[in-house]
C-alpha cells in the first residue's frame, strides 16, 4: 500500500514532536520534485489539492502518478484532499482511491458544520480515510476560496473541543492568525490561543497558510500541537519566479525537459527546507 491515510503518520508525528508537510501539487513537475526530495530525506509526506487543483490535473492524473512515484521511489504517501466543501465530491475521489480528506464546512454556521463534518466522516472512515476538519477561518485566498480579512474568525477552543467530539474528525485545522497566500505583513500568531487548543483537544492540530512563516513560528507551533504544516503559495513561486527567469534568459528556449530543470531545482530547495522547518527527516 503506498497511498496512505494520514491517521499513522500524524499520530507518529503527535508522539515524537514534529509535523508532516502537506505540499499542494498542480501537475508532474511539482509531484516529481515533492516525492523525490521526501524520499531522499526518508521524510513523511503529504500531497494536497484543492478541487481547482484535481480538475485541472485530473484526479485518475493524480492518484496514477503519485502512486507510481511512491511505488519508484519507495515512499508510501497520502493524497490529500484540500478544502474539499462538497460530500459527493469527497466521496468520489474516496472511491479513486484516495484516503485523507479535508471536508470544509469552515464557512457554515456552527451546527451546520458539525453535521456536514460528520456525514463525510461517518462515510470516510468505512474507507479508511483520514479526515481533517476546519474551525473558524483563514483569512486570504486560495484558489477559489477567497475570505476577506474582516471574515476571519480565529478557532475558539471551546468549541473546538464540541467540534472533535461530536464530529469524530482525525486532525483540526485551526486559525491563530496565519492565512493563505502571501503575507504582506508579518502574521502575528496567537501562540495562547493554540496551546488552550491543545489542552482541550487531543487529536493532531493543523496548520494552514505556513507559506512565508518564519522557521522559528512554525517550531513554535509544532511544539504547542501542529501536527501537519500545509504549504502552497511557496512552491509555486519558487516554480514560477525560477521559470520565468529562464525564459527570460533563453527566449528561443522551447523544449520543457530544459526550461522545467531550474523550475524544478528551485521548488527543491523550498521542499528541503519546509521538511527541515518540519524537523520530519528521517521520520518516515
Ligand atoms: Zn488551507
Amino acid at each position: 500500500m503506498y497511498i496512505i491515510s494520514t491517521k499513522a503518520m500524524l499520530h507518529k508525528a503527535q508522539q515524537e514532536g514534529y509535523a508532516v508537510p502537506a505540499f499542494n501539487v498542480h501537475n508532474l513537475e511539482t509531484l516529481q520534485v515533492v516525492v523525490e526530495t521526501a524520499a531522499e530525506l526518508r521524510a513523511p509526506l503529504i500531497v494536497a489539492g484543492t478541487p481547482g487543483t484535481f480538475s485541472y490535473a485530473g484526479t485518475g492524473n493524480i492518484v496514477a502518478i503519485a502512486g507510481d512515484l511512491a511505488k519508484t521511489f519507495n515512499q508510501p504517501l497520502a493524497i490529500h484532499l484540500d478544502h474539499h466543501e462538497q460530500f459527493e465530491d469527497v466521496k468520489s475521489k474516496v472511491l479513486a482511491g484516495i484516503r485523507s480528506a479535508m471536508i470544509d464546512g469552515s464557512h457554515l454556521p456552527f451546527g451546520s458544520n458539525i453535521e456536514l463534518v460528520k456525514t463525510v466522516t461517518d462515510y470516510c472512515h468505512r474507507y479508511d480515510v483520514s479526515v481533517e476538519a476546519e474551525l473558524g477561518r483563514l483569512g486570504g485566498q486560495e484558489d477559489d476560496l477567497v475570505v476577506e480579512g474582516k471574515d476571519a474568525l480565529y478557532t475558539n477552543p471551546d468549541q473546538a473541543y464540541e467540534f472533535v467530539q461530536k464530529t469524530g474528525i482525525d486532525s483540526l485545522a485551526v486559525a491563530i492568525g496565519t492565512s493563505h497566500g502571501l503575507y504582506t505583513a508579518t502574521p502575528k500568531l496567537d501562540f495562547e490561543r493554540l496551546a488552550e487548543i491543545r489542552q482541550r483537544v487531543n487529536i493532531p492540530l493543523v496548520l494552514h497558510g505556513a507559506s512565508g512563516l518564519a522557521t522559528e513560528d512554525i517550531r513554535k507551533a509544532i511544539s504547542l500541537g501542529i501536527c501537519k504544516v500545509n504549504v502552497a503559495t511557496e512552491l509555486k513561486i519558487a516554480f514560477s519566479d525560477a521559470l520565468k527567469a529562464y525564459l527570460v534568459a533563453h527566449p528561443n528556449a522551447s523544449d520543457p525537459r530544459h526550461y522545467m530543470v531550474p523550475a524544478k531545482a528551485a521548488m527543491k530547495d523550498v521542499v528541503r527546507k519546509v521538511i527541515a522547518d518540519c524537523g520530519c527527516e528521517g521520520k518516515l
